[in-house]
């Protein structure tokens, strides 16, 4: 029967006659529109998906994204991007840190936090402090909620089968670590049986002695022990600045021996010391390349391992993308 008999205009979709209508052919056209969007992401995701398979990702998160923002709940948009890329058949490790958390802790303790060149003192009544809040909150509350979403994560401490091996930094610290060796046989471990590990930073000497161990130079370590393809720093900036101050000044790539003279020259400071420092460190052994993200960007992770788009900074060892 002809669509226009019966007095029915036959062209509804295409003009529609009153508001109701119209609204309707809007709706499809946005669901439609909205559709291919998201079909279109899928899509851009594919090279990346197969690209990555199989491959190791050490993402260090930082104790200051940990606390959240007012945007979204931080830590369950990292929980779900973790287990995705899992899913995907990617090899995540989270490495954190908890820096915030250890001076509210021991604040209300009544211990005054002291530092020097960014680094904590570490004294014997400090390090049981570090240890309770890294071992015993912070590192089982990524792995709760990780495991929302199935039951991939295990959390270890660097004591765990002896993963970091400390030394002493400088006596005037007291029990604040560098990491002299990693033996990464209990990552690999769970790696192998498709565990996501979550790493607590506490490094061990050979007397059993506990040190903390800042946990950027702990996630480079672990990288390269691990062959890592990825390095990812989430921090609470959008990356490297060539001036701190000025947000229009962000360095999208970089290379180890460029990043040497940036720290030479004192154009990065801080905080920042120790992740270039592990970037430059990583992928002169071996890992692909480092990034430095901004932790509060809702799943930036996925934005830089999935998407075309280049976010935030991405280290070479020389420019040359492998
Ligand atoms: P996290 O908790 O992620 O370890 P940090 O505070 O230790 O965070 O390190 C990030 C901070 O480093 C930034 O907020 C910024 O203030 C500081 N910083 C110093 N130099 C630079 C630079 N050149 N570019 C970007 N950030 C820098
Ligand atoms: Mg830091």
């Amino acid at each position: 029967m002809p669509a226009a008999s019966a007095g029915a205009p036959a062209t509804y979709l295409f003009e529609p006659r009153d508001a109701r209508w119209r609204s309707l052919c809007e709706v499809d056209v946005v669901t439609v529109d909205s559709v291919h969007a998201r079909a279109a992401t899928l899509v851009e995701a594919l090279p990346y998906i197969r690209r990555f398979a199989g491959r190791t990702v050490v993402v260090k998160y930082g104790g200051n994204a940990l606390a959240g923002t007012a945007e979204h709940d931080a830590l369950e948009v990292f929980a779900q991007d973790i287990v995705l890329m899992r899913l995907v058949g990617m090899r995540p490790v989270v490495v954190h840190g908890g820096g915030p958390q250890i001076s509210s802790l021991m604040g209300r303790l009544g211990k005054q936090a002291e530092f020097r060149d960014g680094l904590r003192v570490t004294d014997a009544e400090t390090i049981d402090i570090v240890r309770m809040v890294l071992v015993g909150q912070v590192n089982p509350q990524l792995v709760a909620a990780i495991n929302v979403h199935g039951n991939y994560a295990v959390g270890v401490s660097g004591e765990d089968a002896a993963l970091l091996r400390a030394t002493p930094r400088d006596p005037a610290l007291g029990f604040v670590g560098d990491v002299s060796a990693v033996n990464p046989r209990i990552l690999t471990g769970l790696l192998a049986d498709e565990f996501i590990p979550v790493v607590a930073t506490i490094g061990v000497d050979g007397t059993g002695q506990a040190y903390n161990i800042n946990a950027d130079t702990v996630a480079g370590a672990i990288a390269e022990a691990l062959g890592a393809e990825k390095l990812v720093y989430l921090t609470d900036i959008e990356g490297l600045r060539r001036d701190v101050r000025d947000a229009a000044s962000l360095i999208r790539q970089s290379t180890a021996d460029e990043l040497e003279a940036l720290v030479a020259d004192g154009t990065i400071a801080g905080g920042m010391i120790p992740k270039v420092a592990s970037c430059i460190h990583a992928v002169r052994n071996g890992v692909g390349r480092a990034h430095i993200l901004d932790g509060r960007i809702a799943h930036v992770l996925l934005l830089e391992i999935f998407t075309d788009e280049g976010i935030g900074t991405m280290v070479t060892v020389n420019g040359v993308l492998k």
